[in-house]
């Protein structure tokens, strides 16, 4: 694409109105505009990384057999009512809103509750099970504290899946690869070193849940990290719980953390809330065995920028990134202009700018963007044999040939 098509802007300052570091680089380089507080909308460069995210997100999920579907927003109260959930004292971030009649409908926070109700319609025996189903998805909370950026948000991106077993035994297999599939995703989007699976809270169901929480100093959450990579959450840090999972408190190192993904062991609460039964080999009916699976890819893209980002802005990871490369023309656009086609036809995602700037201020707008190859094409770098190539996240570019360039980037 070229530069000087995009018809977002970057910013010469951070907007002043933003305290946290992922809002203030994603709105300076045009990839998020801010709505209002917690709710940001995503531009097209914004966009196409949160599409790269989430084909990740769903190639990892489709390979452990979760088969993706859309449910809705407005949810009826009477399914909510059914667990308890529909209660402000007990779900404190509903978005309700009402039906010209009066009725009053919600705005979805979670899909237990609809999931669960639905699947009556598909299971009813053990040759139904096992199953697993999610979606990317708007989720509506509404959220006391909007400070993190896109990284709490009041509208929100949501991976959800929910999976369904016959048996305990079952229900912890898919577990256990849902556990390898989110770290899979952590690694492509280059946090796999900074994420640590975490024992949390677990509510009644099982004695914890697992959060994925990657470590920064922009987390609202605190865990303590074992020497093999495990870590446990402060909400839960008690000498009973440190005993119960080995761990031993002076090995342990405190940080800040970022939770990126969180999975639960729901047992049978809500099969046994809506009836949710199947009847296995001998005909005896029984609760479906429920868990649930969530990854915020807004969050996550935040997280990114949290953790990989430098003083002259953000440095987007090659799987995530908008575009592989930026390709700035200093004063030498034909020559930029065959190269962008070359690029191009050799299926490399480029963004060119083509823009009649200032060498300064493309250099810092490419650092801003962070796209993680910038390629400079000037009578210079030409006259030394071809093109200056220099990673974002290095200081030092090198000239390469337009044929060695196209190798090295394909
Ligand atoms: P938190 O404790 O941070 O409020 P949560 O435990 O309520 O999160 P879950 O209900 O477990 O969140 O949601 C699953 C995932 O959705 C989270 O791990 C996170 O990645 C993402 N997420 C949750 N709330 C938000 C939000 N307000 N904005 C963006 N992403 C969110
Ligand atoms: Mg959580």
């Amino acid at each position: 694409m070229k530069q000087s098509q995009l018809f977002t802007k970057t910013r010469k300052e951070a907007p002043k109105d933003e305290v946290s570091k992922n809002a203030q680089l994603l709105i300076q380089a045009g990839f998020v505009y801010k709505e209002m507080a917690g709710v940001y909308s995503y531009l097209p460069l914004g966009l196409r990384v949160l599409n790269k995210i989430n084909d990740i997100i769903r190639k990892e999920m489709n390979k452990i057999g979760g088969q993706e579907l859309f449910l809705t927003n407005l949810q009826d109260p009477k399914i909510w009512e059914a667990t308890g959930r529909w209660s402000d004292d007990v779900v404190d971030n509903w978005f309700k809103t009402k039906l010209k009649s009066g009725t009053e409908l919600g705005l979805g926070f979670t899909h237990e509750e609809p999931i669960t109700r639905m699947m009556k319609d598909h299971i009813s025996s053990f040759r139904d099970l096992p199953l697993s189903a999610y979606q990317i998805q708007t989720k509506f909370r509404n959220e006391s504290r909007a400070k993190s950026g896109i990284m709490r948000g009041r509208e929100f991106l949501m991976k959800d899946l929910y999976s369904f077993s016959r048996d305990e035994k079952e229900h912890d297999d898919f577990y256990n690869k849902a556990i390898i599939a989110y770290t899979n995703i952590f690694s492509k989007v280059g946090l796999g070193e900074k994420t640590h699976v975490t024992f949390a809270s677990g509510g009644t169901f099982s004695k914890y849940s697992h959060e994925f929480q990657t470590v920064s100093d922009a987390g609202e959450d605190i865990i303590y990290i074992a020497p093999n990579g495990l870590a446990v959450n402060e909400e839960v840090f008690n000498d009973e719980v440190l005993k119960d999972l080995g761990f031993e408190k002076k090995d342990l190192k405190k940080e800040k953390s970022i939770e990126v993904g969180n999975i639960f062991s729901l047992g049978t609460k809500f099969s046994e809330a809506f009836d949710l039964t199947f009847s296995d080999e001998k005909g005896e009916n029984k609760f479906v065995v429920m868990g649930c699976y969530g990854i915020g890819p807004g969050r996550l893209m935040g997280t990114v920028v949290e953790a990989l980002s430098d003083e002259r802005g953000i440095i987007w990871p090659e799987t995530i990134a908008p575009f592989k490369v930026h390709l700035l023309s200093l004063g030498a656009n034909e020559e930029t202009e065959k190269i962008y086609n070359q690029l191009q036809q050799n299926g490399i995602e480029v963004l060119f700018d083509d823009r009649d700037k200032k060498a300064g201020d493309k250099f810092a707008d490419s650092d801003l963007i962070g796209i993680p190859y910038r390629v400079v094409v000037s009578e210079k770098s030409l006259s030394q044999g071809g093109v200056e190539l220099k990673k974002r996240a290095e200081n030092d570019g090198k000239i390469f040939s337009i044929n060695d360039l196209i190798e090295l980037l394909k």
